[in-house]
């Protein structure tokens, strides 16, 4: 019979944040695929587990993919980790379980700790609709354009940041997204010195850069979306729309009377509703 690969969560800063089953699974594997052996051999041995490992990185996955199918339909159970988190979110991992599905090996998560979850769990941004869009381009130029392109998205954004970049990208989002959008930059989230910085982005920007540990931490950010335009209003800003019904009705009747006059649902129009009245 073949083994089964587990892709497994690990901890993004407090190992507490391992799940029982997670340990259990990494007990019972033949092998522990990891992106960078030496970083992860250091949580295993917290666990007091002595494991044969594999090194699956960017620059070898491909290679090492067809080995690793192959201990797997000869009956070898893997567990895939990366060096923080979920494996294949902005990690390796992706090409290893895209053959092993289309060569019909059973692929099954261990979900944990994934840092744009906890980032957005705790950032009081609107969840209902996100975009992730990973790292950002390193280059400055393509980087603002990427930024740029976002400027109207409506969905709140998510980015991983490395430190050495926040100070720039958090004056480059005040810029492309207008100083005053809402933002919130989590850093070292579940460790010693986890920071939330929240508020208007040009704001936000200056704050990090009197801070002198700004540049010190692992960081994810978070940009409120765009306000909503007329284009799916009927032709009404609806967002002005709301504003002016919520300043003299209940929240329930701005959404259904807003409903009636721009055609958008008013759950819609109720959660954005709640939103507006919240900022
Ligand atoms: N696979 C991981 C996950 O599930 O979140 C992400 C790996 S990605 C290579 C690393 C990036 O995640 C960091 O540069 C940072 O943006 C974010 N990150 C990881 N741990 C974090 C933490 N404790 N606090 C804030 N951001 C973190």
């Amino acid at each position: 019979m073949a083994g089964v690969l587990y892709i497994v969560a690990t901890p993004i800063g407090n190992l507490d944040d391992l799940s029982l089953r997670a340990v259990e699974v990494l007990k019972k594997v033949d092998l522990v695929a990891a992106e960078d052996t030496r970083h992860s051999r250091r949580l295993l041995q917290h666990l007091g587990l002595q494991k044969t490992m594999l090194a699956l990185h960017d620059h070898n996955e491909r290679d090492r993919t067809e080995g690793v199918l192959d201990l797997l339909r000869k009956g070898s159970s893997i567990a895939l980790i990366s060096d923080a988190g979920t494996p294949l979110i902005s990690d390796p991992g992706f090409v290893l379980v895209r053959e092993a599905r289309q060569h019909g090996l059973v692929v099954t998560p261990i979900p944990g700790a994934c840092a744009l979850v906890a980032a957005l769990s705790a950032a009081g941004l609107p969840t209902d609709r996100f975009r992730f869009e990973g790292f950002l381009p390193t280059k400055r130029g393509a980087r603002q354009a990427a930024l740029a392109a976002l400027a109207e998205e409506v969905a709140t954004l998510v980015f991983y940041e490395s430190p050495h970049r926040i100070l720039e990208t958090a004056e480059e989002i005040a810029q492309a997204f207008g100083p005053d959008r809402e933002v919130v930059f989590a850093r070292e989230m579940t460790k010693a010195f986890e920071t939330f910085y929240a508020g208007p982005a040009a704001v936000v920007a200056a704050s990090l850069k009197a801070d002198p540990y700004a540049v010190k931490g692992e960081f994810v950010v978070m940009v409120h979306g765009a306000d909503k335009r007329d284009d799916d209003g009927g032709g009404f800003e609806v967002d002005k729309l709301l504003r002016l019904l919520i300043a003299e009705l209940p929240v329930k009747k701005a959404a259904r009377i807003g409903a009636e006059l721009t055609g958008v649902s008013k759950n819609d129009l109720y959660q954005r509703a709640l939103e507006i009245k919240g900022a």
